[in-house]
């Protein structure tokens, strides 16, 4: 028998599609298990002033096609202050929380982390758009995003071919540039600017453009993942240095917003199950549930925090460069 009798769950740091499927299947799948759910709000910020709702089947039922989290989300300062992380942990002791479900990004698995010291058992799930965790092929939301910013990139180059012009889309992706790879190659993008492969030449840029230019083409797409280089410096030297008219679109919030993917409401659905089945079937804790040559598995925590093992896919980088010459 499992001593896990009440679990606790919440949704931490920039909030990504997936989560409501992850938040739906733990819930069903403890309570399935005779395990009771405590959803947290507001994330770390919920934990400390313990603003919480108990988790019903009928509370989680039909949120697979809504955006956001239902526990809503938070980036908490108050958290970074050890008094205010013990007073978290307290929290959980003190209302018989036997472990911890996290759905968040870097930041969210760190303060888990912290969690973990407390002896508190914890299990992490992969929620961030950015899919910038070394030991899983996949991150709850990077689909929707992905997905968002293709649309909204198609849309801008129906405009960009009436005028002729060339428009500079900055997408997310600050740390780690799959976005932008992937919404630069499904858009046939001109240049694709990576975070992992800026060496802050625009030089580079305007050639690819040059090249295309002389082949006879009108209209020119270069996807820029946020926080690389400034958009409107890039744009305004493609202008000063080609003649051609060049703009600026940044995507903004629309990437994070909007109904789930398939694939997100699914790898939500599975990761949520599969963190219940580790914690209260086989007892283990104190984890991350990962996607590994397509297969749910799991790993130590700080082994997601590996930034030196967390390299662009070298085969679709190449890729991208073969497809935009
Ligand atoms: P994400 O989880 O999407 O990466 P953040 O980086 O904002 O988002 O992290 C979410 C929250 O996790 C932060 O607001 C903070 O409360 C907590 N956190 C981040 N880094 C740490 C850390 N080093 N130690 C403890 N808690 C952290």
């Amino acid at each position: 028998m499992s001593d896990i009798k009440r679990i606790a769950v919440l949704t931490s740091g920039g909030d990504a599609q997936g989560m409501n499927s992850a938040i739906r299947a733990v819930t069903y799948s403890a309570i399935n298990a005779g395990v009771s759910v405590t959803g947290i709000y507001r994330g770390y910020e919920g934990l400390i002033d313990w603003e919480v709702k108990e988790l019903t089947i009928d509370n989680v039922r039909n949120i697979n096609n809504r955006g956001g989290t239902i526990l809503y989300s938070s980036r908490s300062e108050r958290f970074l202050d050890k008094k205010n992380r013990e007073i978290a942990a307290k929290n959980l002791k003190d209302h018989d929380i036997d472990a911890l479900v996290v759905i968040g990004g870097d930041g969210s698995l760190r303060g888990a982390i912290e969690f973990t010291k407390e002896d508190i058992k914890t299990i992490c799930i992969p929620g961030t758009i950015d899919r910038d965790m070394c030991c899983t092929e996949y991150t709850l939301g990077f689909d929707t995003a992905a997905n968002a910013a293709m649309e909204a990139i198609d849309r801008i180059r129906d405009s960009s071919v009436s005028h002729g012009r060339c428009t500079v889309v900055e997408v997310m992706g600050r740390k780690r540039g799959y976005i932008a790879l992937w919404a630069g190659m499904a858009t046939s993008a001109d240049a694709i600017i990576l975070p992992e492969k800026w060496e802050g030449d625009f030089d580079n840029v305007v050639e690819a453009i040059n090249r295309r230019h002389v082949g006879g083409k009108n209209n020119y797409l270069v996807v820029l993942a946020e926080g690389v280089t400034d958009a409107n410096d890039l744009a305004n030297y493609i202008q000063k240095e080609t003649g051609i008219e060049s703009r600026v679109s940044v995507l903004g919030y629309i990437q994070r917003g909007g109904s789930p993917t398939a694939k997100d409401r699914m790898y939500g659905s599975l990761m949520g199950a599969y963190a219940v089945e580790i914690l209260v079937n086989e007892g283990r804790y104190n984890r991350i549930v990962a996607i590994k040559n397509d297969i749910l598995t799991d790993y130590a925590i700080e082994e997601a925090l590996d930034i030196n093992n967390n390299e662009l896919d070298s085969f679709q980088y190449k890729l991208s460069l073969t497809l935009s010459v």
